[in-house]
């Protein structure tokens, strides 16, 4: 279909996101919305799925008055108006003389303010339903079970691994302690769970965990290992003393004891800021608590990426702290941060934390030939 592109890009970031500050309506202000007028009536949503679904601005992305359904600086429907750009307010306007008809300003796919909103035009409406039925990401919406509640029970624990620590220890051959994620996701408060375990395929241990989660909670768990590198596989069994009532949310392994090969002492630190630079700060200590290096106060501004080059001695353990005094992190338009080896190879990374996140490892030499690895873990 004109004006798609063929390739849809990644699926895990296919989607639409939303200011909290354009999203629902303040005609249900409750006193606890942070709306900014004049885009607080909910059509922001309405636009952002319109692109979703396929529709293009009625401008067609770009300043011209053509009509012309197949010219490509079109929207592909001729039955919105010619317009020679956005219009960014609710006053009637011809943008293009020459072609007949007033913008159409109560145009989802204009920028107009909300509360002048209120049409999808039949091509648009066309346009709409050709993708439903035809593009692969959107035909599957409509047999989509995703939305159906799934039965709750009284007692169901869920297990996970623990996926923003690397399940590590600082120091080569050191004992690794695993990180699972233990949630309640039964309607009763969770008390106790039995949870066994193995470490490489060995006997089976038991770990009985109590403590106290309403429905949806969780707790980071920690099991001794024992060892420095393989994986621990472990499985709730009992939930509040009774056999776990959902069998399909029981099991996870975390594996243990990766390491990255590095052949110089040469590393590359990269930070993609979010547009709220200033409130990102950073540091690297070793194991001495010496700041090696560190950053911050970047500029609120186009999300900056920041590199630097480190060098990080043998046999030593580093500790990096990142903080966002926000308490949002760095993730939500796409920010990270990545520790590399000289030879690209990526060591260490993270975006998804709040207000800090703090991460350690070790650069251990193992042999003359000036091999080493890094390991990391989290604290
Ligand atoms: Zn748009």
């Amino acid at each position: 279909m004109g004006g798609l592109n063929a390739v849809g890009g990644y699926a895990d970031t296919d989607g639409v996101v939303a200011n909290y500050s354009t999203f629902g309506s303040s005609d249900y202000e409750d006193g606890s919305f942070m709306l900014a007028a004049p885009y607080d009536k909910g059509r922001t949503m309405t636009h952002e799925v319109g692109h979703f679904l396929g529709l293009r601005h009625i401008w067609g992305d770009n300043t011209s008055c053509v009509v012309n359904a197949t010219d490509s600086n079109k929207d592909y429907c001729p039955d919105t108006p010619a317009a020679n750009g956005p219009n960014g307010s609710c006053v009637t306007s011809n943008s293009c003389p020459t072609a007949p008809g007033n913008d159409m300003i109560e145009n989802y796919m204009d920028y107009t303010p909300d509360t002048c909103m209120n049409i999808f035009t039949i091509n648009q409406k066309d346009r709409i339903t050709a993708v439903m039925s035809n593009s692969p990401r959107r035909l599957e919406l409509k047999t989509s079970l995703a939305d159906i509640a799934i039965p709750l029970f009284a007692n169901d624990a869920e297990l996970k691994p623990e996926k923003n620590c690397s399940q590590n220890a600082c120091g080569a051959g050191v004992p690794v302690t695993a990180q699972f994620i233990l949630y309640n996701r039964g309607t009763n408060p969770l008390t106790s769970a039995t949870v066994p375990y193995t470490v490489n395929g060995g006997a089976v241990q038991m770990m009985n965990w109590t403590g106290n989660l309403a429905q949806d909670a969780y707790e980071i768990i920690n099991i001794a290992t024992g060892v420095s590198s393989g994986s621990i596989s472990a499985r709730i069994v009992n939930a509040n003393g009774v056999a776990d009532q959902r069998i399909s949310n029981n099991a996870a392994v975390v594996a243990i004891g990766n390491s990255v090969p590095v052949s110089s002492t040469n590393f590359t630190f990269e930070l993609q800021l979010d547009p709220y630079g200033s409130e990102v700060s950073w540091e690297l200590k070793n194991s001495a608590g010496v700041t090696l290096y560190s950053g911050g106060g970047y500029q609120d501004s186009s999300p900056a990426l920041i590199t630097q080059a480190w060098n990080l001695p043998v046999n030593d353990c580093y500790t990096f702290t990142i903080n966002d005094t926000y308490g949002d992190g760095i993730y939500t338009t796409g920010g990270y941060y990545k520790i590399k080896n000289s030879a690209g190879t990526l060591v260490l990374s993270g975006q998804d934390y709040t207000y800090s996140q703090q991460k350690i490892f070790n650069v251990v030499q193992l042999s003359f030939l000036e091999t080493s690895e890094v390991k990391q873990k989290c604290i």
